[in-house]
């Protein structure tokens, strides 16, 4: 199975707690603001990411999610 990490960026508000807990070091403060006029969090080192979803329990504003994706392996049946 596969995972896939995303950051909902105009839900975030740049409190850096995600940051703190990941204990990959994956995810870093963009430069750009967001919507709300925030600096989002995104992933630094995508490929570190564990999937261990500590940063989706921590964030405050439900902002960060983790998805199971089907294995790429897999192809369309068709009827
Ligand atoms: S899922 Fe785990 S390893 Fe990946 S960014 Fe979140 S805290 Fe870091
Ligand atoms: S904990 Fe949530 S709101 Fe705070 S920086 Fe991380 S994603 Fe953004």
């Amino acid at each position: 199975m596969k995972y896939e990490h995303f950051i909902e960026v105009d839900r975030c508000k740049g409190c850096g707690l995600c940051i703190d807990v990941c204990p990959k070091k994956v995810l870093g403060i963009s430069e750009a603001v967001n919507t709300k006029g925030y600096f989002p969090v995104y992933q630094a080192r995508p490929k570190d990411c564990v999937y261990c979803s500590t940063c989706c329990i921590m964030c405050p504003d439900v902002a960060i999610s983790i998805t199971e994706t089907e294995d790429s392996g897999k192809t369309a049946e068709r009827e």
